[in-house]
């Protein structure tokens, strides 16, 4: 589960995203939670500059096709590539197969991410981790979805 989402004050502001919920706090009792930030874990800080894919999305970074690139320019493509192979040891580590992450962003987003523009316009598409999850066969499910994630969950213990 991305460290955002979990209150961890890992964000490119140095805030969290923190969620609330029951199913949540279930997985917490029950010890099911590894919580990652991609970013974090590939070195980059807190705070750090804002990021978004350009001209592309997560499967187009994975390929090749795509950058991500901070506002200034800087281009942290590498960081954000290490980041998501981190995620993936650790879903091999503990043999995880679904992963809740935070919508949006260039990293975790699942179902849209910030268009590359800088101007808050998001588009469909997913982040680096989470397209490299998917691609691994990992579910990949948004905060917006915990129940869907659980269900998940309670399929694969079946
Ligand atoms: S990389 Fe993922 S876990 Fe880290 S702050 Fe961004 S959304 Fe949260």
């Amino acid at each position: 589960m991305s460290a955002c989402l979990l209150g961890k004050k890992v964000r490119y502001d140095g805030g969290s995203l923190a969620v609330a919920n029951q199913v949540v706090e279930q997985w917490r009792a029950d010890g099911r939670i590894v919580s990652v930030c991609p970013e974090v874990e590939a070195g980059m800080s807190i705070p750090r500059k804002p990021a978004e894919i350009s001209e592309g999305c997560g499967e187009s970074v994975l390929s090749g096709d795509a950058d991500v690139i901070e506002r200034d320019g800087g281009r942290v493509t590498h960081e954000f590539l290490t980041g998501a192979s981190i995620a993936l040891d650790l879903c091999h580590k503990f043999n995880i197969d679904v992963a809740v992450l935070a919508e949006f962003s260039p990293s975790c987003g699942s179902s849209a991410i910030y268009d590359g523009s800088f101007s808050g316009k998001k588009m469909p598409g997913m982040g680096v981790t989470a397209a490299l999850l998917r691609q691994h066969g990992v579910q990949v499910f948004s905060q917006h979805e915990i129940e869907e994630a659980n269900k998940a969950i309670q399929q694969q213990s079946e």
